[in-house]
């Protein structure tokens, strides 16, 4: 058995092809607001590909920088100031800010119907809810339009979700079980997790370990998706190791080219939704 090949790369270009077109069509475009303070690297690049992303598709974009040593009340300030731009539809702020920086303080003065990145905790309760109204965090989301394209049928699935972060781990693990799945959440005080990864009909990892799941654990027929962006030897891979797990699972991501490209696609398309909500179409 080989895999099938789940290529983010491909979905998010037809995705960003639509949202071009609705975009094409609008009068007064959609402006998204990116917030970058401090001097990381991986951030930098994230940033720019973000912001090249949405200018390809028609949406504006005002990029606000900030030194390492920005003080709180700047960005609170900052913030304060997008929420009541009228002319600003979504507001992101790339992760970590500066240690001495309150980052949950920022993001929770972010109004929720401009959070494109749904960390704001009301846009969390809206998807514990089970809410079509939540914002829903680009990479989760990006994630269930992966597993949708395999035309699975969700309903009673073991999901495993390696990792219990607020921006990945907690609400792919809740997208699943909305979608009736069985889902256990796996972090690094967890035990058996080898036990865990061959029960589990869907593998979710998103933990930063460098080919940390290997064929040999999987059930046989797995979806396995890999969050993670690992490097070894300055060679970007994922948590799975995949040439042990491509003859194992029925589906698998790649990395790069699967939930990486989708993050993308997926905050534009939020951008343009808090767009829709805001002028009321
Ligand atoms: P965090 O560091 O915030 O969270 C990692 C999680 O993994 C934690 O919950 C941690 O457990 C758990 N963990 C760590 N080691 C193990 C282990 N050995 N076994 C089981 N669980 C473990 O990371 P993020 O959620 O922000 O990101 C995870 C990965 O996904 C990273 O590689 C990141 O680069 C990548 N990523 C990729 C994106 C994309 O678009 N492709 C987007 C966002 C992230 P504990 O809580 O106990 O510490």
């Amino acid at each position: 058995m080989t895999a099938n090949i789940l290529n983010g790369k491909e979905l998010a270009l037809s995705i960003r092809k639509n949202l071009k077109q609705q975009v094409e069509v609008l009068t007064n475009k959609p402006c998204l607001a990116v917030v970058l303070a401090g001097d990381n690297e991986a951030s930098k690049i994230y940033v720019k590909n973000k912001l090249k992303a949405a200018e390809e598709i028609g949406i504006e974009t005002s990029l606000f920088l900030f030194d390492t040593d920005v003080k709180q009340s700047e960005l609170e300030n900052l913030i304060n100031k997008l929420n009541e731009d009228k002319k600003v539809n979504g507001i992101m702020v790339q992760l970590p800010l500066p240690e001495k920086i309150d980052e949950k303080a920022i993001l929770n003065l972010i109004n929720p119907v401009k959070d494109v990145d749904g960390f704001h905790p009301y846009n969390i309760g809206l998807l514990q809810n089970g809410s079509d109204k939540a914002v829903i965090a680009a990479t989760p989301k990006g994630i269930i339009r992966l597993l949708e394209n395999t035309s699975i049928d969700f309903e009673g699935k073991n999901a495993l979700v390696i990792g219990r972060s607020q921006i990945v781990g907690k609400p792919i693990a809740m997208l699943l079980l909305n979608k009736n799945c069985t889902v256990t959440v796996a972090h690094s005080k967890t035990q058996n997790l080898e036990s865990l990864i061959n029960q589990a009909d869907i593998v979710v990892s998103a933990c930063g370990c460098p080919k940390l799941i290997k064929g040999e654990s999987l059930k046989q027929g797995a979806i396995v998706i890999d969050v993670g962006i690992n490097r070894i030897d300055g060679k970007l891979c994922g948590d799975v190791d995949f040439e042990s797990t491509v003859n194992k699972a029925s589906f698998i991501t790649p990395v790069p080219g699967g939930v990486g490209p989708m993050t993308i696609a997926m905050l534009l398309e939020n951008t343009l939704i808090a767009y829709q909500k805001q002028n009321k179409l």
